[in-house]
């Protein structure tokens, strides 16, 4: 019986022989086809994974908002946010606007202070409509976190750096140092 080199048509006694000239003569050949694959592989892996994130919608865009992967400090600001329901501080919580090991909301929190960081490549002007979309929950002046005012016979006052503010909530600009506190009662925080 001979054994046939499939690369150079040479013929051998044994396999064993045949092995050995491949390994030598054809190493490279005869590792690259599996490197090739190994490769072809991974990058399909790669883009299997990209292509699912996208599909699901994560880091895609909300309202205007990006997700960008590494912080963006060109524009870097911080409103507090604080919510009150029937007197009660409901918490705000971390990581809001945040895909870990992703991408990061020009929007978003580190904790659970109400903090709501603004960083964003270039100075413009973000709102807490926007933020409340990254958030993914509902805010109207009619509706807050899944909770119909006037159904519920609940009322909301919003301050704006103390001040009343009676024009639209999502239309708050979230602007350098500045407070929102959103009261809903009966009966109220302030
Ligand atoms: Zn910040
Ligand atoms: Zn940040």
């Amino acid at each position: 019986m001979k054994f046939r080199c499939k690369y150079c048509g040479r013929e051998f006694t044994s396999e064993t022989a045949l092995k050995r000239h491949t390994k030598d003569i054809h190493k490279s050949r005869h590792y690259a086809p599996r490197i090739v694959l190994t490769l072809a592989v991974a990058l399909l892996l790669v883009a299997a994974g990209a292509f699912l994130l996208t599909r699901q919608g994560l880091g895609a865009p909300i309202s205007g908002v990006e997700c960008q992967s590494g912080e963006q400090v060109a524009y870097h600001v911080h409103t507090l946010l604080e919510i009150y329901m029937r007197g009660e501080k409901i918490k705000i919580p971390a990581n809001i606007g945040i895909i870990p090991r992703h991408c990061m909301y020009w929007l978003h929190t580190h904790d659970e202070t109400g903090l709501i960081h603004v960083e964003a490549p270039r100075q413009m002007r973000l709102t807490l409509g926007q933020f409340f979309d990254i958030w993914g929950q509902r805010l109207s002046s009619h509706s807050v976190l899944g909770i119909d005012l006037a159904s519920s016979n609940l009322e909301m006052r919003i301050y704006v750096n103390g001040e009343r503010y009676s024009g639209d909530p999502r239309e708050i600009e979230l602007m350098d140092n500045s407070s929102i506190v959103l009261d809903i009662g009966p009966p109220f925080a302030k």
